[in-house]
């Protein structure tokens, strides 16, 4: 029950300086930070981690996104983790995400403005949408030397 998922903090989340208070949220809830770094992606591994969305429409607007700058990539790990984090970031579009989510709070895109310019949808964040995608995308960004073991105090309280 316990489950590792990767967050990444999009470009234009770094750009608008939102990290401390994005990764703030996933602290607040008790999720636990094992690996982190900031890459700025190329388009060949832009392909491998959106490999399921290749042949969309909206990849190529999403590749143009995702290498526009640096990300902030980090493993979160906790009970049920890959369902929560999905809860705190909200749902892919942020005008209809509710206020009190990520994208709900600090975005408000819509995919009728983004399709119009033929741009990605800026919603800030990506996180895992199952366990098997969480899965492989853990093993795709961190290997598992920069994972670390510890004890937080919401494991201690948890147990
Ligand atoms: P992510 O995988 O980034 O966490 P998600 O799982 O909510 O987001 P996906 O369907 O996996 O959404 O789409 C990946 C990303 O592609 C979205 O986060 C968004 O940036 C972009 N995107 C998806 N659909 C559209 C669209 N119709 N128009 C523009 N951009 C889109
Ligand atoms: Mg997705």
């Amino acid at each position: 029950m316990i489950q590792k998922t990767l967050v990444l903090l999009k470009p234009d989340a770094v750009e608008r300086a939102l990290v401390g208070r994005i990764i703030e949220r996933f602290e607040n809830a008790g999720l636990k930070i094992i690996g982190i770094k900031m890459v700025w992606v190329d388009k060949e591994f832009s392909k491998k981690h959106y490999a399921a969305h290749v042949s969309k429409a909206f990849y190529n607007p999403l590749e143009t996104f995702i290498v526009s700058g640096p990300v902030i990539a980090f493993v979160l790990e906790g009970i049920e983790a890959v369902e929560l984090v999905r809860k705190i970031v909200g749902p892919t579009e942020p005008k209809s995400a509710a206020p009190g989510t990520i994208r709900g709070d600090f975005a408000h895109h819509s995919y009728k403005y983004a399709d119009s310019k033929g741009i990605a949808i800026k919603n800030l964040i990506h996180a895992s949408g199952t366990v098997e995608e969480a899965e492989q995308e853990v093993r795709l960004w961190f290997t598992s030397e920069e994972m670390h073991s510890y004890e937080t105090v919401h494991e201690k309280h948890t147990k």
